[in-house]
């Protein structure tokens, strides 16, 4: 056997040969298996290729002529048509040996022991098959099964140019013409419709057989210099200087971007008469085939950053830059993508982006914490989603149920449009309610706060009325950067959010990343990642160990706040040291600024998140300092239950109109309140109506939920008795009934208060 470069260019200029002939699409196939078995030395070369939904034999030199377009498998159907379908290689010693071996008495093949079937795949998708048999059994060698492969993408070229297989009916994307409905996971609820955009659009491969090698191997160089400099640059642009963690992952990427191997593979598929592209695609399918047989969770993330590199790499290669937000979305956008990272998600028009489908993506995805606070409904975990659509392809995203449907039927498009107008119609009334003060009918003035962490949240206070920021979650700032946001960066984003909020109060709660909140830039000193992240080195843990990071913080929310009350709170808070040592930062950098003679704070006004359970022991010995408290329900409750709040099979389990979480609350605001603070609860929890309804009833006066909820929590209140709703409280609390949710919806139902 020659080397696969060798073999792949001998059979690659005979290809050439046959391609430019005059003779028909089907003669030039059967010339086709009949140069690839002679170079290849294969008793039998066939192709199959994809014809109304099954995968024809279309030419063959070894098999039985007479099965020729007679032999057909369904995809998925023995060897040939799991090939196809999983879109993988297979390579067999002992065909027959295959649990998916399917017998086709017709072609003659009893007599070949061995098998080896690559897909010919087109825009991602298996159009058909090319396979070598040999009478002995044997499994191909690497070179073989690489020749045959870079062979499989010339034949996918040659089969579309002559039209063998209508892209447009071809079988796999048969489906692709039919509605279809798929479940995912909600990650952020809401209805949207609009037409598919692929965040990443296709880079199509239009040739693959090269026509000058130098000219090829020229281009490949330069964009390799380009996408090193690149590198180079964001390397050499990282704030947080020298010697950091981030450098850490900045150096692996940069590794790979300077891998002699990869590059050595790319020229020698060059060398073998592919062009840039192909041959860039074709490593890359090779690199994904070997990482698929290791199971490793550290390998996948590395493979991650290697095919960004990669397309990185095409896309410099082929001149097709940017993503869908690059070029704009022209009309309302479903957006597709495998994953996405925060700051790709701000970089599309929030006019045109509906909605979001994700192929990954968790409850605590970066990406999905700031879709929620856009506004933008999401389902994620949809698995292969980008091969059962394509681009422009109508798109019903129903959040609510985690619900998408793809090229939907007319009726369907009606029944989710009346859904929808409902759901418009009640978030016009709540707009029409923004100015409307959020007060019981016994006259009980209930805060009505919202959450936030980007820059355009703060015009929603307008918007929906609400009566300030109760949280303002500054480590958005850092989720959505590539490097530690600089000082004057932090302190230009609250300027401009207190100058927005005017009058009305922000809270900045100080950054809560680490755990979940990963950044690549703020690595753990000894690199590993932690079992349990929740309960792990996170947020002030993090800042007062990092105290550059807190102090910088620090520096800029005061001088930000100069001349106004500045409300800053510090999450995770589980003794009070921990309060008083933020506090002291603080404290340190207002006397520094004194110095300087800046313009400081009126007041500055210190809160702690109550979200650790043992806090809530110490809150006598901390309350007196405090201006105020904020109960972050989301981390309590996870701690409250030991049940990890990403985990969705834990989603349902355990209710917060459980007696447990709700006495644990009452307690906490019974122990406070003799110390005359201000008591909020910022969790999600708060913005449910019935919930809210039962916080209301333990005694919480301010609650600050997601923009979306404002409308419907002070409709809630001011539909709302308090004296009523606490009895009711004190007496399910006394006596827990089975059920306390169903209580409470009867209890509202009962009074005519919408609470769904
Ligand atoms: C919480 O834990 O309830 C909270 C508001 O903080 P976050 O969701 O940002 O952790
Ligand atoms: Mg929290």
């Amino acid at each position: 056997m020659q080397t696969a470069v060798a073999s792949a260019r001998a059979i690659l200029t005979s290809l050439h040969e046959v391609m430019a002939s005059r003779s028909g699409a089907q003669a030039k196939l059967n010339q086709v298996v009949e140069v690839i078995g002679e170079r290849l030395d294969s008793e039998v070369c066939s192709i199959y290729l994809l014809r109304e939904g099954m995968l024809e034999l279309y030419a063959t030199r070894g098999l039985e002529q007479t099965a020729v377009h007679v032999t057909r498998l369904a995809v998925g159907e023995g060897l040939v048509g799991t090939s196809a379908a999983n879109n993988e290689t297979l390579n067999l010693a002992e065909a027959a040996a295959h649990p998916d071996f399917a017998f086709r008495p017709e072609t003659g093949e009893e007599k070949f022991h061995s098998f080896a079937g690559v897909p010919i795949v087109r825009r991602e998708r298996a159009v058909g098959v090319l396979c070598v048999q040999h009478v002995d059994p044997r499994r191909y060698e690497e070179v073989e099964i690489e020749a045959l492969q870079t062979v499989a993408m010339v034949l996918s070229e040659l089969i579309a140019n002559a039209e063998l297989i209508d892209e447009e009916d071809a079988a796999v994307a048969a489906h692709l013409t039919e509605p279809e409905r798929l479940k995912g996971l909600t990650l952020v609820k809401g209805l949207a419709s609009g037409v598919a955009v692929f965040h990443q659009p296709r880079i199509t491969i239009t040739h693959v057989m090269a026509d000058n090698r130098d000219a090829e191997l020229q281009r490949m160089y330069l964009a390799f210099d380009k996408m090193r400099e690149q590198i180079d640059r964001m390397a050499s642009q990282a704030e947080f200087g020298v010697g950091g963690e981030h450098e850490e992952v900045l150096q692996t990427y940069r590794m790979f971007a300077y891998d002699e191997g990869w590059s050595r593979r790319i020229i020698e598929a060059i060398d073998a008469g592919l062009t840039a592209e192909a041959a860039i695609e074709r490593v890359q399918q090779r690199t994904r085939m070997r990482m698929r047989q290791i199971d490793d969770p550290l390998l996948a993330d590395r493979m991650h950053d290697l095919e960004d590199l990669a397309n990185r790499l095409l896309r410099i290669v082929s001149g097709q830059l940017g993503t869908a937000a690059s070029m704009g979305l022209r009309q309302d956008a479903i957006l597709v993508a495998r994953n996405l990272g925060p700051a790709e998600l701000l970089e599309y028009d929030r006019r045109r982006l509906k909605g979001v489908i994700l192929e990954e993506g968790s409850l605590t995805a970066h990406v999905v914490i700031v879709a929620r606070a856009m506004g933008v409904p999401v389902v994620g975990r949809i698995r292969g989603l980008r091969g059962r659509l394509r681009e422009g392809d109508p798109v019903l995203l129903d959040a609510d149920q985690g619900v998408i449907d793809l090229r939907p039927t007319p009726a369907l498009v009606e029944a989710f449009e009346t859904r929808f107008a409902r759901s418009r119609e009640r978030q016009a009334n709540y707009a029409a309610m923004r100015d409307l003060k959020p007060v019981t009918k016994d006259g009980q003035r209930i805060g009505v706060l919202m959450n936030a962490g980007l820059r355009d949240d703060a015009a929603l206070l307008a918007l929906t009325g609400a009566d300030g920021i109760g949280l303002f979650r500054t480590e958005f700032q850092f989720l959505v950067s590539a490097t530690m946001p600089q000082r004057e960066r932090q302190t230009r984003l609250y300027r401009d959010v207190l100058e927005v909020a005017g009058d009305k109060p922000v809270v900045f709660r100080t950054v809560d990343i680490g755990g979940d909140k990963t950044l690549p830039y703020l690595r753990h000193n000894d690199g590993e990642g932690e079992e349990n992240p929740a309960m792990g080195w996170r947020a002030l843990r993090v800042a007062l160990e990092r105290e550059g990071l807190l102090k910088v913080q620090a520096r800029a929310l005061i001088e930000a706040a100069g001349g106004r009350t500045l409300n800053v709170m510090f999450p995770m808070v589980t003794e009070p040291w921990e309060f008083h040592a933020a506090k002291a930062v603080f404290e340190g950098q207002l006397a520094f600024l004194r110095q300087r003679k800046k313009l400081l704070p009126e007041t500055i006004r210190y809160g702690a998140m109550l979200e650790v359970p043992a806090l809530a022991e110490c809150l006598e010995e901390l309350a007196p300092h405090c201006s105020f408290l904020s109960i972050g329900t989301n981390d309590l409750t996870q701690f409250l239950f030991a049940a990890d709040r990403s985990n969705p099979r834990l989603a349902e389990r355990y209710d917060w109109l459980s007696p447990a979480i709700l006495r644990f609350l009452r307690r906490v605001v019974r122990t406070v309140a003799p110390f005359n603070i201000d008591v909020t609860v910022c969790g999600e929890m708060g913005g449910r109506r019935l919930e809210a309804l039962a916080l209301i009833g333990l005694g919480i006066r301010r609650l600050s939920i997601t923009p979306a909820a404002v409308g419907p929590i002070k409709e809630l209140v001011r539909q709302l008795d308090v004296r009523e709703i606490t009895e009711a409280m004190e007496g399910w609390l006394a006596n827990p009934p089975g059920n306390l949710r169903s209580q409470l919806q009867a209890w509202a139902t009962q009074r005519e208060i919408d609470w769904d």
